[in-house]
């Protein structure tokens, strides 16, 4: 799967061994070429073709789905990476190589093309813990939303059996808590701020 994704810096051209290998049509061919360029281009000057480094990245995006499926590939964002490929991005090259298919892909919040993705109103961190099952730890990630959600509900099970303990969670169970208590309580209690994607990761 990975054989399709473009070497840094190399002027794109189709891997033709694999293209034989996997069957595909002249046309076919043609086409993943043409796409191949039009991501290379838009890399190489992301401004002078899109009006943002948003809509550059998510343009090379849709355009590495197309390929996905051109290859015969299904459709797995968890094995794009040219969103990666652009010439100022700073986002951790080796780390995401090896990512690759895991769907935990990490960025460099100073890298200029993706720092848009930290900038929303709403930065929802993400935290993660262990988790031991029959196969294996596992580290689980889960979004701020639901973290706080986990909290309070662990904090109401615990209510039920410790009434007395009330004050000390009521602040867990309170909806006029701000964000930083809850950060806290969650941080202090049973899990890390991570900057993985919501997932779930064999450790
Ligand atoms: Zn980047």
């Amino acid at each position: 799967m990975k054989e399709y994704t473009l070497k840094e810096n190399s002027s794109p051209q189709i891997n033709l061994s694999l293209a034989r290998q996997r069957d595909l049509s002249e046309s076919t061919i043609t086409a993943i070429q043409t796409i191949m360029d039009k991501i290379h281009i838009i890399h190489s000057r992301p401004l002078y073709y899109c009006e943002t480094y948003k809509d550059a990245v998510e343009c090379v995006e849709s355009l590495e789905t197309t390929l996905q499926l051109l290859w015969g590939f299904s459709y797995d964002k968890n094995y794009q990476t040219y969103r990666f490929g652009f010439k100022d991005c700073s986002c951790p090259k080796v780390d995401n190589r090896e990512r690759v298919g895991t769907g935990g892909f990490v960025y460099d919040k100073g890298c200029v093309v993706h720092k848009w993705m930290f900038e929303g109103e709403v930065f929802m961190k993400n935290y993660s813990y262990v988790e031991h099952r029959e196969d294996g730890d596992y580290e689980v990630v889960v979004s701020e939303k639901a973290a706080i959600r986990y909290s309070k509900n662990s904090a109401e099970r615990y209510l039920e059996e410790h009434p007395e303990r009330k004050e000390d969670i009521a602040g867990v169970l309170s909806d006029y808590t701000d964000e930083d208590f809850l950060e806290q309580f969650i941080i202090i209690h049973w899990a890390t701020e991570t900057e993985l994607d919501v997932g779930e990761y064999k450790l």
